[in-house]
């Protein structure tokens, strides 16, 4: 008999997770395939310190052929799935296409940034979910600096150092008490600019920040933040985006050339375009993580709605907390479809959570119990360092030179043109390089 094919979309949190314990239980039994369109998986939350430059770009990308021995990583896009016929079809970098059957599917294919119909925005805005993006905006704010330095024209001065972050959820958040640090750290060399006023600031559209987090954490991080001068609206958006600047609700413009997107997130549309069920964006799965009606399909992570069983009614929030033990349950649920095991409903309370404000400051509640300051910073850092799937010893050690050398101040020529879509993905990013401002 030949060996059943379970095939992965996405190598993320979820996907990961599930491709390691598939490996470690069903190597003997199964081909194990993951689909990614890198060959890293990608510790999104430690992103924020990448824009900021505390931490080099490849820290947080961990191999995915390092870390998964055995499993066979396709590198490029899942583009369709035929149900019915249990294949796959997927794009190559290089544009190809390769069809794949499959015994088994893990849909597990994240989100994607939310957009808003708000003018502007999209061809504006820099979004921020890649590590293409965070280098780029790094690039981007670096270039703001040295630019403002050169003009001797004080509008454009300021409007070069001011920087508006629209989300306070934890990455705004986290983007938006990073960015003192970095540009602060960007004008120490520069003389002209030694008094110009550096504006950061972190609108939302809720009355807090941290909306969606224990209000402790927000008041802590709300804190954090107006201690670095970070001018904090709440309960405010934006109603247009220029090139030259953002107009705020109150109709109030807004010179600037940075506008960070970092409003929400949906479900990759790759789990809509099944043609099953789904709700918000997300594929409907019971509490095994399995597509009803469909014993061949299962589906975690973000890209899933998964009933949360400590809140009936409720979906499980898009976390990596849940997505990586949803990628483990779904592979022994995966391997007891296949006759190892047995399978068991996905049940998660939730442990609290980390958001680093950079410098010394962090807000955590592990397990429920309020934490800032310095205690938070190290609950915060060894829970980074512990979820890692590899790259540990250079992540701390950016830290410590972060600790005791200045930052690097340097462009790595990401920045090409003035305009940011919002929209462009990372392989898009990388692919098409725009005419040189
Ligand atoms: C900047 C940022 C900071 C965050 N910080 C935190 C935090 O501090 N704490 C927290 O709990 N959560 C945080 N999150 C949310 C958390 O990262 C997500 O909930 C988590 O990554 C979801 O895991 P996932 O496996 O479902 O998706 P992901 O980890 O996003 O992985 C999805 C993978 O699928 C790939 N993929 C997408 N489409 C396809 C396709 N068509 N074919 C093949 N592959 C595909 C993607 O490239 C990606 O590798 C953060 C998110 C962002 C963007």
């Amino acid at each position: 008999m030949s060996r059943p094919r379970i095939v992965i979309v996405g190598g993320g949190f979820a996907g990961h997770n599930a491709a390691r314990v598939l490996h470690d239980s069903l190597a003997d039994t199964a081909d194990i395939v993951l689909i990614n369109p890198t060959d890293y998986f990608l510790y999104l939350p430690l992103l924020p310190e990448v824009a900021a430059g505390v931490l080099d770009p490849r820290r947080v990308s961990v191999s995915l052929s390092a870390t998964l021995p055995g499993v066979q990583c396709v590198l490029g896009e899942a583009t369709a799935v035929d149900v019915e016929g249990r294949r796959v079809t997927v794009r190559t970098p290089e544009d190809d296409t390769v069809d794949l059957s499959y015994d088994r599917l893990i849909l597990a294919a994240g989100s994607v940034n939310a957009l808003l119909p708000i003018p502007g925005v999209t061809q504006n805005a820099h979004g921020f979910r890649g590590v293409p993006e965070a280098v780029y905006l790094r690039d981007h704010i670096t270039r703001q600096i040295e630019l403002a330095d050169l003009t001797d024209d004080p509008a454009e001065r300021d409007a070069r150092c001011t920087f508006v972050v629209v989300g306070a959820g934890y990455t705004g958040t986290e983007v938006a008490a990073q960015g003192p640090l970095l540009t602060t750290a960007l004008i120490r060399n520069r003389p002209r600019l030694h008094g110009q006023r550096v504006r950061w600031m972190l609108l939302d559209k809720a009355g807090r920040v941290l909306p969606g987090l224990d209000h402790r954490l927000g008041r802590t991080a709300d804190r954090v933040l107006r201690r670095r001068g970070v001018e904090v609206l709440t309960g405010m958006s934006i109603s247009e985006a220029t090139p030259d600047g953002v107009t705020l609700e109150t109709g109030e413009g807004v010179p600037s050339r940075t506008l960070v997107w970092c409003v929400g997130v949906r479900a990759d549309p790759i789990a809509e375009s099944l043609g099953l069920p789904t709700t918000k964006g997300r594929i409907d799965v019971d509490e095994y993580l399995g597509v009803p009606g469909h014993p061949e399909l299962f589906a975690c992570g973000d890209a899933a709605a998964v009933p949360d069983l400590t809140r009936p009614g409720e979906l499980t929030a898009m976390t990596a907390q849940h997505a990586e033990r949803q990628g483990r349950l779904v592979a022994h649920n995966v391997a007891a479809s296949l006759g190892e095991g047995d399978r068991s409903a996905y049940r998660h309370h939730d442990l609290g959570f980390v958001v680093d404000l950079g410098g010394v400051s962090a807000a955590a509640n592990p397990l429920g119990v309020p934490l800032s300051g310095l205690a938070a910073k190290a609950v915060t850092r060894g829970y980074h360092l512990m979820a890692m799937p590899g790259n540990r010893l250079r992540v701390a050690t950016d830290w410590l030179l972060d600790a005791v050398q200045r930052r690097q101040s340097v462009q790595l020529g990401m920045v090409r043109s003035p305009a940011v879509p919002l929209d462009s993905s990372a392989p898009e990013l990388a692919k098409s390089p725009r005419p040189q401002d």
